[in-house]
Protein backbone atom coordinates (compact mmCIF):
# COMPACT_ATOMS: atom_id res chain seq x y z
CA UNK A 1 0.00 0.00 0.00
CA UNK A 2 0.92 3.44 0.00
CA UNK A 3 1.37 6.09 1.92
CA UNK A 4 -2.26 7.69 1.31
CA UNK A 5 -4.31 5.78 -0.89
CA UNK A 6 -8.45 6.61 -2.37
CA UNK A 7 -9.90 3.74 -2.92
CA UNK A 8 -13.02 3.03 -5.42
CA UNK A 9 -14.41 6.31 -3.37
CA UNK A 10 -17.90 7.85 -5.06
CA UNK A 11 -19.82 10.68 -3.82
CA UNK A 12 -22.89 11.11 -4.77
CA UNK A 13 -25.61 14.79 -3.86
CA UNK A 14 -28.83 14.92 -3.67
CA UNK A 15 -29.85 17.89 -6.47
CA UNK A 16 -33.43 18.91 -6.85
CA UNK A 17 -34.25 16.76 -10.24
CA UNK A 18 -31.89 13.84 -8.59
CA UNK A 19 -28.27 12.40 -7.60
CA UNK A 20 -25.81 14.03 -8.27
CA UNK A 21 -22.51 12.14 -9.36
CA UNK A 22 -19.65 13.99 -8.01
CA UNK A 23 -16.83 11.84 -8.18
CA UNK A 24 -17.41 8.12 -9.46
CA UNK A 25 -14.86 5.07 -8.63
CA UNK A 26 -11.66 7.54 -7.74
CA UNK A 27 -8.63 4.98 -7.10
CA UNK A 28 -4.80 7.05 -6.18
CA UNK A 29 -2.10 5.25 -4.76
CA UNK A 30 0.36 8.52 -3.48
CA UNK A 31 4.17 8.04 -2.05
CA UNK A 32 4.84 9.98 1.15
CA UNK A 33 6.64 13.37 0.14
CA UNK A 34 4.12 13.45 -3.47
CA UNK A 35 2.48 16.66 -4.46
CA UNK A 36 -0.15 15.36 -6.36
CA UNK A 37 -2.39 18.39 -8.16
CA UNK A 38 -6.10 17.33 -9.14
CA UNK A 39 -7.00 19.57 -12.36
CA UNK A 40 -10.36 19.68 -14.37
CA UNK A 41 -12.82 21.39 -15.19
CA UNK A 42 -15.43 23.69 -13.20
CA UNK A 43 -17.96 20.94 -11.52
CA UNK A 44 -15.27 17.49 -12.25
CA UNK A 45 -15.03 16.51 -8.33
CA UNK A 46 -11.85 18.12 -7.70
CA UNK A 47 -13.31 19.87 -4.80
CA UNK A 48 -15.50 17.17 -3.33
CA UNK A 49 -12.54 14.58 -3.54
CA UNK A 50 -10.64 16.74 -1.22
CA UNK A 51 -13.54 17.39 0.90
CA UNK A 52 -13.71 13.98 1.46
CA UNK A 53 -10.32 13.80 1.96
CA UNK A 54 -9.91 16.12 4.43
CA UNK A 55 -13.00 14.08 6.63
CA UNK A 56 -15.59 17.51 5.09
CA UNK A 57 -17.53 15.10 3.38
CA UNK A 58 -18.70 11.58 3.80
CA UNK A 59 -18.18 9.29 1.04
CA UNK A 60 -21.10 7.45 -0.73
CA UNK A 61 -18.79 4.19 -1.24
CA UNK A 62 -15.49 3.86 -0.82
CA UNK A 63 -12.34 4.29 1.27
CA UNK A 64 -9.34 6.40 2.12
CA UNK A 65 -6.07 5.15 3.71
CA UNK A 66 -3.42 6.77 5.59
CA UNK A 67 -0.54 4.97 6.09
CA UNK A 68 -2.82 1.56 5.93
CA UNK A 69 -5.09 2.80 7.68
CA UNK A 70 -9.10 3.57 7.11
CA UNK A 71 -9.58 7.60 7.97
CA UNK A 72 -12.90 7.70 6.14
CA UNK A 73 -14.50 7.43 10.16
CA UNK A 74 -12.17 9.54 11.47
CA UNK A 75 -13.43 13.41 12.21
CA UNK A 76 -11.06 15.76 10.65
CA UNK A 77 -9.06 16.88 13.18
CA UNK A 78 -7.78 13.23 13.85
CA UNK A 79 -6.96 12.54 10.33
CA UNK A 80 -3.16 13.89 10.47
CA UNK A 81 -4.22 16.10 7.22
CA UNK A 82 -4.34 20.03 6.99
CA UNK A 83 -6.30 22.18 4.71
CA UNK A 84 -5.41 25.34 3.12
CA UNK A 85 -8.64 27.25 1.37
CA UNK A 86 -8.75 29.78 -1.13
CA UNK A 87 -10.36 32.08 0.88
CA UNK A 88 -8.07 31.62 3.49
CA UNK A 89 -10.75 30.94 6.08
CA UNK A 90 -8.96 32.34 9.16
CA UNK A 91 -10.42 33.20 12.26
CA UNK A 92 -11.72 37.26 11.83
CA UNK A 93 -11.18 37.71 15.07
CA UNK A 94 -8.21 36.23 16.22
CA UNK A 95 -4.57 37.40 15.39
CA UNK A 96 -1.96 35.68 13.25
CA UNK A 97 -0.82 34.37 16.08
CA UNK A 98 -3.61 32.97 18.08
CA UNK A 99 -5.07 31.59 14.38
CA UNK A 100 -1.60 29.28 13.71
CA UNK A 101 -1.79 28.43 16.95
CA UNK A 102 -5.63 27.41 17.23
CA UNK A 103 -5.39 24.00 15.63
CA UNK A 104 -2.54 22.95 18.14
CA UNK A 105 -3.76 23.98 20.96
CA UNK A 106 -7.03 21.79 19.64
CA UNK A 107 -5.39 18.88 19.11
CA UNK A 108 -2.18 18.42 20.91
CA UNK A 109 -0.97 18.09 24.81
CA UNK A 110 1.33 20.41 24.17
CA UNK A 111 2.40 23.93 26.38
CA UNK A 112 1.65 27.26 25.20
CA UNK A 113 4.90 27.99 25.48
CA UNK A 114 5.88 25.12 23.30
CA UNK A 115 2.91 25.94 20.56
CA UNK A 116 4.47 29.57 20.93
CA UNK A 117 7.67 28.46 19.94
CA UNK A 118 6.48 26.40 17.03
CA UNK A 119 4.55 29.28 15.69
CA UNK A 120 7.16 31.75 16.07
CA UNK A 121 9.40 28.94 13.70
CA UNK A 122 7.21 29.03 11.16
CA UNK A 123 6.46 32.29 10.73
CA UNK A 124 9.94 33.30 10.36
CA UNK A 125 9.87 30.40 7.82
CA UNK A 126 7.08 32.35 6.19
CA UNK A 127 8.04 35.83 6.38
CA UNK A 128 5.25 36.61 8.69
CA UNK A 129 7.16 37.41 11.54
CA UNK A 130 6.14 40.60 11.95
CA UNK A 131 2.77 40.03 11.66
CA UNK A 132 1.40 37.79 14.02
CA UNK A 133 0.32 40.59 16.31
CA UNK A 134 -2.03 41.69 13.30
CA UNK A 135 -5.63 40.33 12.70
CA UNK A 136 -6.70 39.16 9.31
CA UNK A 137 -8.27 42.18 7.89
CA UNK A 138 -5.49 44.39 8.87
CA UNK A 139 -2.96 42.28 6.50
CA UNK A 140 -2.91 41.40 2.78
CA UNK A 141 -4.29 38.84 0.70
CA UNK A 142 -1.00 37.84 -0.22
CA UNK A 143 -0.19 38.08 3.55
CA UNK A 144 -2.83 36.62 4.96
CA UNK A 145 -2.72 33.06 2.44
CA UNK A 146 0.63 32.47 4.10
CA UNK A 147 -0.43 32.53 8.11
CA UNK A 148 -3.20 30.32 6.31
CA UNK A 149 -0.03 28.23 5.41
CA UNK A 150 1.57 28.76 8.53
CA UNK A 151 -1.23 27.45 10.34
CA UNK A 152 -1.26 24.12 8.40
CA UNK A 153 2.56 23.79 8.73
CA UNK A 154 2.84 23.86 12.09
CA UNK A 155 0.17 21.14 12.65
CA UNK A 156 2.92 19.01 11.17
CA UNK A 157 0.25 17.16 9.11
CA UNK A 158 1.06 14.04 6.87
CA UNK A 159 -0.33 15.68 4.37
CA UNK A 160 -1.45 19.16 3.22
CA UNK A 161 -4.82 19.34 1.29
CA UNK A 162 -4.81 22.51 -0.58
CA UNK A 163 -8.14 23.95 -2.17
CA UNK A 164 -7.31 26.20 -5.01
CA UNK A 165 -4.91 28.43 -2.59
CA UNK A 166 -3.32 31.10 -4.75
CA UNK A 167 -6.45 31.81 -6.78
CA UNK A 168 -7.42 35.18 -4.65
CA UNK A 169 -3.94 36.57 -5.38
CA UNK A 170 -3.27 38.99 -8.22
CA UNK A 171 -0.96 37.19 -11.37
CA UNK A 172 2.28 38.59 -10.12
CA UNK A 173 2.02 37.30 -6.63
CA UNK A 174 0.31 33.83 -7.61
CA UNK A 175 3.82 33.37 -10.09
CA UNK A 176 5.89 33.83 -6.38
CA UNK A 177 3.98 32.00 -4.44
CA UNK A 178 3.64 29.00 -6.69
CA UNK A 179 7.56 29.01 -6.52
CA UNK A 180 7.64 29.49 -3.01
CA UNK A 181 5.44 26.68 -2.11
CA UNK A 182 6.71 24.29 -4.20
CA UNK A 183 10.19 24.85 -2.57
CA UNK A 184 8.21 24.88 0.58
CA UNK A 185 7.06 21.17 -0.07
CA UNK A 186 9.89 19.90 -1.04
CA UNK A 187 11.59 21.18 1.79
CA UNK A 188 8.90 19.69 4.24
CA UNK A 189 8.76 16.72 2.20
CA UNK A 190 4.83 16.19 3.05
CA UNK A 191 2.70 14.54 0.96
CA UNK A 192 0.14 17.39 -1.12
CA UNK A 193 -2.94 16.92 -2.85
CA UNK A 194 -3.28 20.25 -4.40
CA UNK A 195 -6.53 21.26 -6.73
CA UNK A 196 -6.64 23.71 -9.59
CA UNK A 197 -8.50 24.31 -12.24
CA UNK A 198 -5.16 26.12 -13.76
CA UNK A 199 -3.52 23.58 -15.85
CA UNK A 200 -0.19 26.06 -15.81
CA UNK A 201 -0.45 25.73 -11.77
CA UNK A 202 -0.72 21.88 -12.65
CA UNK A 203 2.22 21.29 -15.09
CA UNK A 204 4.89 23.29 -13.24
CA UNK A 205 3.86 22.44 -9.46
CA UNK A 206 3.26 19.14 -9.59
CA UNK A 207 5.23 15.16 -9.55
CA UNK A 208 1.63 13.96 -10.92
CA UNK A 209 -0.96 15.28 -12.01
CA UNK A 210 -4.82 13.60 -11.57
CA UNK A 211 -6.91 14.72 -14.41
CA UNK A 212 -10.73 14.94 -13.62
CA UNK A 213 -13.86 14.81 -15.82
CA UNK A 214 -17.01 14.76 -14.83
CA UNK A 215 -16.27 12.78 -11.63
CA UNK A 216 -13.99 10.60 -13.00
CA UNK A 217 -10.01 10.11 -13.11
CA UNK A 218 -8.98 10.78 -16.51
CA UNK A 219 -5.25 9.96 -16.53
CA UNK A 220 -2.76 10.20 -14.03
CA UNK A 221 0.56 10.82 -14.54
CA UNK A 222 3.57 13.35 -14.64
CA UNK A 223 3.06 16.56 -16.37
CA UNK A 224 4.89 15.59 -19.35
CA UNK A 225 3.21 11.99 -19.37
CA UNK A 226 -0.07 13.51 -19.80
CA UNK A 227 1.09 16.09 -22.56
CA UNK A 228 2.77 13.66 -24.66
CA UNK A 229 0.65 10.84 -23.97
CA UNK A 230 -2.58 11.66 -23.23
CA UNK A 231 -4.53 8.74 -22.65
CA UNK A 232 -7.87 10.57 -24.48
CA UNK A 233 -8.94 12.89 -26.46
CA UNK A 234 -10.49 14.86 -23.17
CA UNK A 235 -6.70 15.08 -21.70
CA UNK A 236 -5.17 15.95 -25.01
CA UNK A 237 -7.69 19.07 -25.36
CA UNK A 238 -7.21 19.90 -21.99
CA UNK A 239 -3.73 19.63 -21.14
CA UNK A 240 -1.62 21.92 -23.58
CA UNK A 241 -1.91 25.85 -24.23
CA UNK A 242 -3.17 26.62 -26.40
CA UNK A 243 -5.17 23.89 -27.15
CA UNK A 244 -4.43 20.96 -29.28
CA UNK A 245 -5.98 21.02 -33.05
CA UNK A 246 -8.72 18.27 -33.69
CA UNK A 247 -10.11 16.91 -36.95
CA UNK A 248 -12.21 14.30 -37.60
CA UNK A 249 -11.04 11.91 -39.98
CA UNK A 250 -12.17 8.84 -42.22
CA UNK A 251 -9.61 6.15 -42.72
CA UNK A 252 -9.64 4.86 -46.52
CA UNK A 253 -6.94 2.54 -47.05
CA UNK A 254 -3.96 3.76 -46.20
CA UNK A 255 -5.45 7.52 -46.26
CA UNK A 256 -6.73 9.46 -43.73
CA UNK A 257 -9.36 11.69 -45.25
CA UNK A 258 -10.71 14.81 -44.04
CA UNK A 259 -13.43 17.07 -46.33
CA UNK A 260 -10.74 19.60 -46.69
CA UNK A 261 -7.25 17.00 -47.16
CA UNK A 262 -5.73 13.79 -47.21
CA UNK A 263 -2.97 12.15 -45.36
CA UNK A 264 -1.23 9.21 -46.15
CA UNK A 265 0.05 7.26 -43.07
CA UNK A 266 3.04 5.18 -43.08
CA UNK A 267 2.84 1.20 -42.79
CA UNK A 268 3.87 1.07 -38.96
CA UNK A 269 0.65 3.71 -38.00
CA UNK A 270 -1.06 1.86 -40.20
CA UNK A 271 -0.57 -1.18 -38.50
CA UNK A 272 -1.67 0.19 -35.09
CA UNK A 273 -4.98 1.16 -35.80
CA UNK A 274 -5.98 -2.15 -35.75
CA UNK A 275 -9.85 -1.40 -35.43
CA UNK A 276 -12.63 1.55 -36.42
CA UNK A 277 -11.97 3.37 -39.42
CA UNK A 278 -13.46 7.10 -37.79
CA UNK A 279 -10.76 8.91 -35.99
CA UNK A 280 -10.31 12.29 -33.99
CA UNK A 281 -7.14 13.60 -35.30
CA UNK A 282 -5.07 15.67 -32.86
CA UNK A 283 -1.87 17.66 -33.87
CA UNK A 284 -0.28 20.55 -31.41
CA UNK A 285 -0.16 24.32 -32.14
CA UNK A 286 3.52 23.85 -32.03
CA UNK A 287 3.80 20.61 -34.06
CA UNK A 288 2.32 21.87 -37.12
CA UNK A 289 5.04 22.95 -39.33
CA UNK A 290 5.35 25.60 -42.81
CA UNK A 291 6.89 24.68 -46.03
CA UNK A 292 7.49 26.64 -48.59
CA UNK A 293 6.32 24.16 -51.21
CA UNK A 294 3.94 21.64 -51.67
CA UNK A 295 4.72 17.74 -50.90
CA UNK A 296 3.33 15.13 -49.71
CA UNK A 297 0.42 15.47 -46.84
CA UNK A 298 1.22 19.17 -47.04
CA UNK A 299 -2.22 21.39 -46.44
CA UNK A 300 -2.74 24.81 -48.40
CA UNK A 301 -4.27 27.47 -46.18
CA UNK A 302 -4.71 30.74 -46.05
CA UNK A 303 -3.30 32.83 -42.76
CA UNK A 304 -6.41 34.92 -41.19
CA UNK A 305 -4.13 36.20 -38.35
CA UNK A 306 -1.00 36.18 -36.82
CA UNK A 307 -0.15 37.09 -33.14
CA UNK A 308 3.42 37.60 -32.36
CA UNK A 309 4.44 36.89 -28.64
CA UNK A 310 8.43 37.50 -29.16
CA UNK A 311 9.93 34.15 -29.40
CA UNK A 312 6.69 32.78 -30.87
CA UNK A 313 3.78 33.65 -33.10
CA UNK A 314 0.54 32.02 -33.29
CA UNK A 315 -0.69 31.71 -36.38
CA UNK A 316 -4.25 31.44 -36.97
CA UNK A 317 -6.32 29.82 -40.07
CA UNK A 318 -9.13 27.98 -40.79
CA UNK A 319 -9.57 24.36 -42.66
CA UNK A 320 -12.71 23.95 -43.87
CA UNK A 321 -15.13 24.28 -40.62
CA UNK A 322 -12.13 24.02 -37.93
CA UNK A 323 -10.08 26.67 -36.10
CA UNK A 324 -6.54 25.65 -36.34
CA UNK A 325 -4.16 27.55 -34.45
CA UNK A 326 -0.36 26.72 -35.02
CA UNK A 327 3.06 28.30 -33.18
CA UNK A 328 5.82 29.08 -34.81
CA UNK A 329 9.13 30.35 -34.47
CA UNK A 330 8.79 34.28 -33.95
CA UNK A 331 11.36 35.00 -36.58
CA UNK A 332 9.34 33.73 -39.25
CA UNK A 333 8.58 36.44 -41.67
CA UNK A 334 4.55 35.69 -42.52
CA UNK A 335 1.96 38.08 -43.55
CA UNK A 336 -1.60 38.07 -42.79
CA UNK A 337 -3.79 36.83 -45.88
CA UNK A 338 -1.22 34.95 -47.34
CA UNK A 339 -1.25 31.54 -48.42
CA UNK A 340 1.44 28.80 -46.70
CA UNK A 341 2.06 25.17 -46.89
CA UNK A 342 2.08 23.31 -43.70
CA UNK A 343 2.62 19.98 -42.25
CA UNK A 344 1.70 17.34 -39.46
CA UNK A 345 4.45 15.07 -38.88
CA UNK A 346 3.70 11.92 -38.86
CA UNK A 347 5.23 11.00 -35.13
CA UNK A 348 3.53 14.60 -33.89
CA UNK A 349 -0.09 12.96 -34.72
CA UNK A 350 -2.14 11.82 -32.42
CA UNK A 351 -5.60 9.35 -32.90
CA UNK A 352 -8.42 9.06 -31.20
CA UNK A 353 -11.08 6.89 -31.52
CA UNK A 354 -13.90 8.95 -32.68
CA UNK A 355 -16.27 7.09 -30.84
CA UNK A 356 -14.37 6.45 -27.28
CA UNK A 357 -12.29 9.43 -27.48
CA UNK A 358 -9.30 6.66 -26.72
CA UNK A 359 -6.45 7.25 -27.73
CA UNK A 360 -5.30 4.95 -30.45
CA UNK A 361 -1.62 6.43 -31.55
P1 LIG B 1 -15.00 24.10 -9.24
O1 LIG B 1 -13.68 24.14 -9.97
O2 LIG B 1 -16.08 24.89 -9.93
O3 LIG B 1 -14.89 24.40 -7.77
P2 LIG B 1 -14.99 21.23 -8.75
O4 LIG B 1 -14.28 20.45 -9.77
O5 LIG B 1 -14.28 21.50 -7.47
O6 LIG B 1 -15.54 22.58 -9.37
P3 LIG B 1 -17.08 20.14 -7.11
O7 LIG B 1 -17.26 21.40 -6.34
O8 LIG B 1 -16.40 19.01 -6.45
O9 LIG B 1 -16.34 20.44 -8.47
O10 LIG B 1 -18.51 19.67 -7.61
C1 LIG B 1 -18.73 18.47 -8.33
C2 LIG B 1 -20.22 18.33 -8.61
O11 LIG B 1 -20.93 18.11 -7.40
C3 LIG B 1 -20.85 19.55 -9.25
O12 LIG B 1 -21.83 19.13 -10.15
C4 LIG B 1 -21.46 20.28 -8.07
O13 LIG B 1 -22.56 21.06 -8.48
C5 LIG B 1 -21.90 19.12 -7.19
N1 LIG B 1 -21.89 19.45 -5.76
C6 LIG B 1 -20.83 19.79 -5.01
N2 LIG B 1 -21.18 20.01 -3.72
C7 LIG B 1 -22.53 19.81 -3.66
C8 LIG B 1 -23.51 19.86 -2.62
N3 LIG B 1 -23.15 20.16 -1.36
N4 LIG B 1 -24.78 19.58 -2.95
C9 LIG B 1 -25.14 19.25 -4.20
N5 LIG B 1 -24.27 19.18 -5.23
C10 LIG B 1 -22.99 19.44 -4.98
Amino acid sequence: MAHLDVIDLSKEFQGEDGPIVAVEEMNLSIEKGEFIVLVGPSGCGKSTTLRCLAGLESPTEGDIQLNDRSVVDSPPMDRDMAMVFQNYALYPHMTARENMSFGLKMTTELSDEAIDQKVIEVAEMMGIKDLLGKKPSDISGGQQQRVALGRAIVREPEVFLMDEPLSNLDAKLRTEMRTELQNLQQTLDVTTIYVTHDQTEAMTMSDRIVILNKGKVQQVGTPLECYHEPTNRFVAGFIGSPSMNFFNVKLDGRTLVHPEFKYQISDSLFTELQEGNEFTLGIRPEDIKLTSQSTENSIPISVNVIEPMGDISYIYFDIGDNHVTASVSGEIQIQENTEVNILFPEEQLHLFDAQTGKAVY
